[in-house]
């Protein structure tokens, strides 16, 4: 029976043991080699005498081996107490290479610094490293707490489909082209979304799934094509029955992968608050910093930025950042940042030991004004004060992103989780026209509001944040088929092509559809944040790169000119054209 090397204690001094595995690290010490071998478990040292045993003479790194021999307590003075295993060592009786392995690309080694193309090029011996290995396991317990939870309130777990029409949640669908339907497209799902609702229909009343899901996006630092969901859905629910399941999953996950219970219920902000308090709708809490509201201070303003901003219906907000190592060319910086995120400028102003505020602006103020700040914004000797001009969509979100430019922790040591609710049903275009801020299958919270003014309207949606990420989000839908002809019209989705598109689903809301919710988190980025991770590539196990490209399969590639006769598909020029080029790795 082979044992887990890393499962080896003293009380297992005595016992013969085989232990299978890979060739960690090798030391040569008078005569005796000291090997370190590693399985999934962990690492148990193997000492062995290559006079008596010549096939360790070879053995190199990641070679794979098995090893027979009997443990025994470590030398006094030799115990490592950073390893699980490090008061014992196996010597060896029996001693076989079961693959050898050419010399490795990189070390398997956490403390090395890799390039991300190599590693995700060589994931399995990326995989093979404790960080990567630790985080997989990671995944797996979070997927087993989901399950476990959801089993335990009685959910059942459905699949749906992987090809499916499209599904409208705002992204670009993946399409997959119909051998037998020439001409036809599948999509791949954006997520599980209309699925669901049809599982409510029928009956099942609380559904779950671990879902993959696919979205044609420009890469952004936290997405994927492809990336994975717990999905959910309840009938006969409101909004408070989705937010407490969703609770109790994201507490088990926590309490399995981090020890610890999260205090619920997790605290809750409406979308108006959140962006006045933090400019954005998934604000990191594990800091103060909070936005200001200066604007009473200035109506009749020397300073004429700020007059002319108050006098065209904007706002004046600040935020105090505290204590930072302030220079000109970090000002400058700063006052950049705030420029390339569309503000037209920032004001700063530092507080002198005197408490006087020190600033390009100052001269522009009166006393009232700079005390007005000072107050405002609780500023003691040295804090740095920043302040916003404009719009008021504008003005928090760039005080919001510069709060997190300069306090963000680095890394997910704290956790505070959050519910965003009440966000807007609608979102304006620059050019006018209206799109849905979360799908167009969410519930208005009063149909009135959304008749009257749908871009002042809220929906019943809501998201949930961690450390400034967001999680997910959800909604109560809309179960009457005639509000959801109502949503389509303000769309601006004609009768017909709502026929078209969502027809099918339309006729199942006639057929006595229960009132529903549900809501759909990232698998990823709760897992990144819980170990500690600031990239989700780090816990998928076969990501692609940030141009949607696999350097260890190559894809996407080129396939045969009858494959795409087959499918009824020609290229054009300029893919065709693209394909006489020297490959291109991508990013
Ligand atoms: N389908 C939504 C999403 O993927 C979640 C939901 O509304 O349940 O974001």
């Amino acid at each position: 029976m082979r044992s887990p090397a890393g499962s080896l204690r003293a009380s297992d001094i005595g016992r013969t043991v085989t232990v299978s595995g890979w060739v960690q690290r090798r030391r040569d010490h008078g005569g005796i080699a000291f090997i370190d071998v590693r399985d999934a478990s962990g690492v148990i040292q193997v000492v062995a005498d290559p006079a008596e045993h010549e096939e360790v003479t070879d053995l190199k790194m990641e070679y794979c081996i098995s090893v027979t021999g009997v443990i025994r307590a470590r030398p006094e003075g030799t115990e490592n107490p950073d390893l699980p295993t490090g008061g014992v060592e196996m010597g060896v009786e029996e001693l076989a290479v079961l693959s050898s392995a050419d010399t490795l690309p990189f070390m398997i080694d956490d403390r090395v610094e890799i390039d991300e193309r190599t590693r995700l090029r060589y994931r399995y011996l990326d995989l093979r490293r404790p960080r990567m290995g630790a985080n997989l396991r990671a995944r797996s317990r979070a997927t087993a707490a989901i399950r476990r939870t959801l089993d335990e309130q009685g959910f059942l777990e459905v699949e749906t489909p992987t090809l499916v029409n499209s599904t409208p949640e705002g992204a670009r669908d993946m399409l997959v082209p119909s051998r037998l339907r020439k001409g036809e497209f599948y999509a791949l799902p954006q997520s599980p979304q209309l699925f669901k609702q049809l599982l409510m229909v029928a009956g099942v009343e609380r559904y779950f799934q671990i879902a993959r899901c696919y979205r044609d996006e420009d890469f952004r630092a936290d997405r994927q094509l492809e990336f994975t969901q717990l999905d959910l859905e309840g009938s006969f629910w409101d909004r408070d029955d989705v937010l407490d399941t969703i609770e109790s999953v994201l507490v088990a996950v926590t309490k399995e992968l981090r020890g610890i219970d999260v205090t619920r219920p997790f605290p809750r902000l409406t979308w108006q608050e959140s962006m006045e308090r933090f400019g954005t709708d998934k604000p990191d809490l594990r800091f103060g910093a909070e936005i200001i509201e200066l604007s009473d201070l200035f109506g009749e303003s020397g300073f004429g930025v700020f007059r002319d901003t108050l006098a065209g219906g904007g706002t004046i907000r600040g935020i105090n950042v505290g204590q930072q190592e302030w220079s000109r060319s970090r000002a400058d910086s700063l006052t950049e940042r705030a420029k390339e995120l569309g503000a037209k400028g920032l004001v700063w102003m530092i507080v002198e030991e005197d408490e006087s505020l020190r600033s390009p602006v100052a001269k522009f103020l009166d006393d009232k004004e700079l005390t007005g700040i000072r107050d405002a914004l609780d500023a003691k000797p040295g804090d740095v004060l920043l302040i916003a001009a404009d719009r008021w969509k504008l003005a928090v979100e760039v005080l919001g992103t510069l709060r997190n430019d300069l306090l963000r922790p680095s890394a997910h040591q704290d956790l505070a989780f959050l519910w965003v609710i009440d966000f807007p049903l609608f979102e304006e275009e620059e050019d006018g026209t209206i799109t849905f801020s979360h799908h167009p299958f969410t519930s208005p919270a009063s149909l009135d509001d959304m008749r009257d003014n749908p871009t002042g309207a809220i929906s019943k949606a809501y998201d949930a944040v961690l450390n400034g990420v967001e999680l997910g989000s959800g909604s109560v839908r809309i179960h009457d088929p005639d509000v959801q002809r109502q949503v389509f019209d303000i769309l601006g989705i004609e009768p017909a092509t709502a026929e078209r598109r969502f027809g099918w689903f339309l006729e199942a809301l006639r057929y006595g559809t229960p009132p529903h919710a549900g809501f759909a988190f990232g698998i990823d980025r709760l897992v990144m944040v819980l170990q500690g991770e600031t990239s989700i590539r780090e816990v998928i196990p076969f990501p692609k790169t940030q141009s949607g490209v696999d350097p260890m399969t190559g894809a996407p590639t080129w396939v045969e000119e009858t494959q795409l006769e087959e499918l009824g598909v020609t290229l054009t020029e300029s893919a065709l054209a693209r394909r006489e080029l020297p490959d291109d790795p991508g990013e």
